[in-house]
């Protein structure tokens, strides 16, 4: 049975403060040695991704910006995709969430009319991010150049804002930091389902494993047939309350070497 890994970024696959890969690009060659998909699945944009499997040499599809799109290289199946997709340079595209266009409108909507004082990514500079984020120009770029939601940095995000969020389909994901506004309909679970359906109908059944560090990966790790969940910065774990999903011990990067090592032992 060919085995898929699903993979947060971020204090997973990446260290948390440097986000370099250094500590696990061993462990991704192996798997790409073995033929194992390492599909991405973060907040993070197409952008942002695409850098990493640029630099990690990674070519299967990737899920963005909180399960808002699926991207898959054209051609990575062979069957024709039984979902509604477009294209997109070299990607078919599913799309769970809504366009950033509509979700800037409301907020600027939002603003207006509640006369909110917030600021978001499309208020700043580069360097306003690289400074807010601690990433570096290049990075905060990248960061910028979001396709399905919008990140809030500061202010006064409150239960009015919050319905009239509601109210339009989207919702806040409250960040460490940030508040990302995204589709209410955006899901890492739904996703990970879909891609996994897709990957299910060209090889037959499928093992599914999941590795991430924290409450916003509980979606996707509930859908997998494996879940785990790395250390965080302290030697602690994330509470999600589930008990079908095994704790490693590692921080970050650490604990996703040995999350291969148990999928390539399996
Ligand atoms: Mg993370």
């Amino acid at each position: 049975m060919r085995k898929v890994l699903l993979s947060d970024l971020d204090g997973t696959l990446l260290d948390l403060k440097s986000y370099s890969f250094a500590q696990s690009e061993a462990s991704v060659n192996e798997l790409k040695e073995e033929g194992v998909p390492i599909v991405f699945c973060s907040s993070k944009s197409r952008v942002e991704q695409e850098f990493y499997r640029g630099a990690l040499g990674i070519e299967d599809p990737f899920i963005v910006e909180n399960g808002s799109a699926i991207f898959i290289p054209r051609g990575y199946f062979s069957k024709k995709i039984p979902f509604n997709s477009y294209v997109i340079d070299d990607f078919e595209v599913i799309t769970i969430g809504k366009p950033v266009g509509f979700i800037r409108d409301i907020i600027h909507q939002a603003r207006t009319y509640l006369g909110l004082s917030f600021t978001c990514y499309f208020d700043l500079s580069a360097e306003d991010v690289s400074m807010y984020t601690g990433l570096d120009l290049r990075s905060s770029r990248r960061a910028m150049q979001r396709e399905f939601s919008e990140t809030i940095l500061k202010g006064d995000v409150n239960d009015g804002f919050l319905d009239f969020l509601s109210h339009n389909k989207l919702k806040s994901i409250p960040g460490s930091k940030f508040q990302t506004i995204i589709s209410s309909n955006a899901d890492k679970g739904k996703a990970v389902d879909i891609l996994l359906a897709l990957y299910e109908n060209e090889w037959g059944e499928v093992k599914s494993y999941g590795v991430g560090d924290s409450v916003n990966d509980f979606e996707m790790l509930q859908t997998v047939d494996d879940p785990y969940l790395v250390q965080r910065p302290g030697s602690q774990w994330a509470e999600l309350g589930d008990v079908t999903i095994k704790n490693v011990q590692g921080i970050g990067p650490a604990g996703w070497n040995k999350v291969s090592r148990i999928l390539l032992e399996s």
